[in-house]
């Protein structure tokens, strides 16, 4: 198995049913990472504009796959109105004498990567986040038919993985249709997600590797322990288990853990060592339960972002549906910006909405007494996770829109934080030293997170440096001598 394809042409003399398949688009690597504009869109499925969309697959047996059928319920592309947004269900079963259910969700995310493979198609997240976009060029082309993308898909899965013996792939396009198919959906993540829950990273000889968002961020290496799925929410320990079980030198692959040198913010040395060599050590270390310092790195296809909030001490998520601005005056996207591309970003962390269960979540940070503010819809996804004494301190967009009103609702619900607060102020109480002072202004670079307002007076003027990204060796403060 191999996560690379071969090249375009061989791809058009592929084996039965297939065989006389003559694409109207090119298939291809060479595709990987295009991205298509709203207006050089001929239509686009899923996406925030779409509430119900999904991707699903499901191994199945011998028997119940119609291998290479490809199925259209609902409106096929010629129906639909050119520049619309509409409903997406990707439901794809496959079948084959040595795949094994653990696997599924592996399989899954390579839609991923091979439908950004074809000509004129952009694919972005999983699972019910999908996002696809087909652009007009390639359907005056000829991918005027959902059926190409099918066939597409259905030609690299076959290629790139000969455990699939049969495969059969249907779009659900007509929103009434789908919900019964989406609420399908929910049921097999939540399974997925469920069996990894109990299970503790001590408990566990090795963790996993995934390294297939390296095509779009070359460094980035995801890390999956049973406490941490990766950051797309797609594969977990179990899946990453599978998968590299059925094929050890694929993208994901055991990580020996080597020594703990801390439990609870996550470092191990093993783990560090495959970090260093996977992203060619453009990463030495990562901590695996904090957003601070030495983060684990975010690729892009994250669920949600958790981020600092500086005016309150506080750490807030917000998840990819979530339209306009946080309360730190910056959107989702705004702050994917900063938070993506495979490096590490103090103070921004991509994460999956599984890890928000999980037992370990941001505990070096303090865990759910540091969570300050989320969006409603997370807030309600993660309810069984939130400890009771948390859940009515923790603000959502209805309490607060702006960290001003963020803190006064902290301060109303007596939130955990207002301790931090309380002892930086008495930290403040009591001047250092002048040498303290030098030294620590000297030995701890300063790091202001991207995306924060930051005012300062000159000359009478207010500069505002929005979505700066300020690292100094050494800050001096002096006090302005009265003229
Ligand atoms: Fe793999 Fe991580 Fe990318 Fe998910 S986000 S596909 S786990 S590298
Ligand atoms: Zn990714």
């Amino acid at each position: 198995m191999s996560d690379r394809v071969c090249e375009p042409d061989k791809l058009r003399d592929d084996a039965p049913p297939a065989a006389d398949v003559k694409f109207p688009m090119e298939i291809g690597e060479m595709f990987e990472g295009q991205r298509i504009r709203r207006p050089d869109m001929y239509a686009e499925f899923g996406g925030v504009d779409v509430p119900k969309k999904f991707e699903l697959l499901l191994v199945k047996a011998m028997e119940e796959v119609e291998d290479g059928k490809v199925e259209i319920i609902g409106p096929d592309l010629p129906e639909l109105k050119v520049g619309g947004s509409y409903t997406l269900g990707l439901l794809i079963h496959v079948a084959g004498k040595k795949i094994d259910k653990d696997i599924e969700g592996v399989l899954e995310r390579r839609v991923h990567y091979f439908a950004n493979y074809i000509e004129g198609v952009m694919h972005v997240n999983q699972r019910t986040d999908v996002w696809v976009r087909l652009s007009r060029k390639s359907y005056d082309k000829g991918l005027n038919t959902l059926r190409w993308v099918g066939r597409a898909l259905i030609l690299l899965f076959r290629r790139s993985l000969p455990i699939i013996e049969k495969i059969q792939i249907t779009f659900i396009t007509d929103p009434t249709m789908l919900e019964d198919y989406y609420q399908q959906a929910l049921e097999v993540y939540k399974s997925r997600d469920e069996r990894a829950r109990g299970l503790m990273e001590e408990q566990v000889e090795e963790f996993y590797s995934c390294v297939l968002c390296q095509s779009f961020a070359p460094t980035h290496v995801c890390i999956i322990t049973p406490n941490r799925m990766g950051g797309c929410g797609s594969i977990s320990w179990f899946d990453a288990r599978a998968s590299s079980n059925v094929d050890p030198k694929g993208p994901n692959f055991p990580v020996r853990k080597g020594e703990c040198l801390d439990p609870v913010k996550g470092i191990y040395t093993g783990v560090d060592e495959v970090v260093k060599e996977r992203s060619l050590g453009a990463i030495e270390h990562i901590r695996l339960h904090t957003i601070f310092d030495q983060p684990h790195t975010s690729c892009g296809c994250f669920e949600a972002i958790a981020y600092f909030i500086p005016e309150v001490d506080g750490i807030g998520i917000v998840h990819r549906d979530f339209k306009g601005p946080t309360v730190n005056g910056l959107s989702f996207s705004t702050m994917a910006e900063h938070t993506s591309g495979g490096t590490q970003n103090a103070g921004f962390l991509g994460i999956a909405i599984e890890y928000m269960r999980s037992a370990k979540f941001l505990q070096a940070d303090g865990g759910w007494s540091r969570i300050v503010w989320m969006p409603t819809q997370v807030k309600d996804r993660v309810k069984d996770s939130i400890p009771l004494e948390m859940f009515g301190s923790i603000a959502t967009e209805k309490d607060a829109k702006t960290a001003g009103e963020l803190k006064e609702f902290l301060k109303g619900k007596n939130h955990p934080v207002i301790q931090r607060w309380k002892e930086v102020a008495k930290e403040e109480a009591v001047p250092p030293k002048e040498e303290e002072r030098a030294v620590a202004a000297e030995e701890t670079p300063t790091v202001i997170p991207a995306g924060i307002e930051i005012p300062a007076m000159a000359g009478g003027f207010k500069i505002v440096l929005k979505n700066a990204r300020i690292v100094a060796e050494k800050v001096i403060i002096k006090r302005a001598e009265k003229k």
